[in-house]
């Protein structure tokens, strides 16, 4: 049967810039539920693009992995927007966490939750998968506290344009140097940059580098981080949107004391992690495997279980 009539449709259970999301079951058994998020596909995509959307989205089919959220299905619906048909997550997400005052939480959590993102992130990357949205908002959270992956940009570039813009402008603080000055081949250190700066929000509860426009993200990048020049980060000049800075107002390369001072709870070695993936040059800076295989994980103290990590109220 054609894959539409798999699932029905429940209640609304959100809005985001792009998108309506419904909590749904399939057809044949009500006890599945599934969240079935309908993209607001641009008019000019219509008129079987939204077919070539749903053979590209497809793959993400494939990536199955505890840690990245399931997408059971891909379809183009009358209208000829696009429904993608994913594992329904109850819990909220990151985001929501860091905001909430009410919720107290601790280094042992955080390595709960960064693990989480990690592996997931791992298993992209392992499968040449590049997610280039990772921020709390984007990491959900199932009913047993498992934190998924969500909302891979790709199913976004079919939305409309005038709403990507007001998107990015939310994504900003978590996009690495080399994507603001313009870089066209980019690789999976950007979603480890990103990954790093959840890691410092986690920590400090508010954004770490949070500008207000791009060039105002790039300034606020060099002043915490450093600025980039040809000495640390090889080939920057040639990239589009570098703007040399003169030398009297050139900040030097942090080092683990910044990040030690500035990170005092996530202890030495995490703050070495975390230095590891906020390095500007991303040849230098961690891979996701790497990440995962930082000392930080085994020593003291453990990962909070899933079942006693704190939840939204
Ligand atoms: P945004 O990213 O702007 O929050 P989304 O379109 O991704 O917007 O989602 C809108 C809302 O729908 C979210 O805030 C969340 O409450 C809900 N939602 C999204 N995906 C799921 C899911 N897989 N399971 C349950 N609820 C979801």
């Amino acid at each position: 049967i054609d894959v539409r009539e798999r699932y029905v449709k429940d209640k609304k259970v959100g809005e985001g810039t792009y998108a309506v999301v419904y909590v749904g079951h399939l057809r044949h058994d009500p006890s599945s539920l599934v969240a079935i998020k309908k993209i607001k596909v641009n008019a000019e995509y219509k008129d079987g693009l939204a077919m070539d959307a749903v053979r590209e989205v497809k793959y993400l089919q494939e990536l199955k992995h505890p840690n990245v959220i399931a997408l059971h299905d891909v379809f183009s619906s009358k209208d000829q927007n696009l429904s993608l048909v994913l594992e329904f997550l109850p819990g909220g997400d990151l985001e929501m966490l860091i905001k909430d005052s009410d919720i107290h939480y601790g280094v042992a959590d955080i390595k709960a939750w960064m693990g989480m993102l990690a592996r997931g992130v791992w298993w992209c990357h392992e499968n040449f998968v590049l997610h280039r949205d990772i921020k709390p908002n984007n990491l959900l959270i199932a009913a047993d506290g498992e934190v998924k992956l969500a909302d891979f940009g790709l199913a976004r570039s079919f939305a409309d344009p005038l709403f990507n813009m007001t998107h990015q402008v939310i994504t900003r603080w978590y996009r690495p140097p080399e994507l603001l000055y313009g870089a066209r081949q980019y690789s999976g250190a950007v979603d480890v940059w990103s990954m790093g700066m959840v890691f410092a929000e986690l920590l400090i509860r508010v954004p770490f580098v949070a500008g207000n426009t791009d060039l105002d993200q790039t300034s606020k990048i060099c002043e915490a981080f450093g600025t980039p020049t040809e000495e640390n980060w090889p080939g920057v000049s040639k990239l589009p949107y570098y703007i040399a800075t003169d030398k009297a107002h050139l900040v030097p390369l942090q080092g683990r004391d910044f990040f030690m001072r500035q990170f005092p709870t996530a202890g030495p070695v995490g703050a070495d992690l975390l230095m590891s993936m906020c390095a500007l040059d991303p040849r230098k800076r961690s891979t996701a495997v790497q990440c995962l295989r930082h000392n930080w994980w085994t020593i003291e103290p453990r990962p909070t279980k899933n079942e006693d990590l704190p939840r939204k109220s």
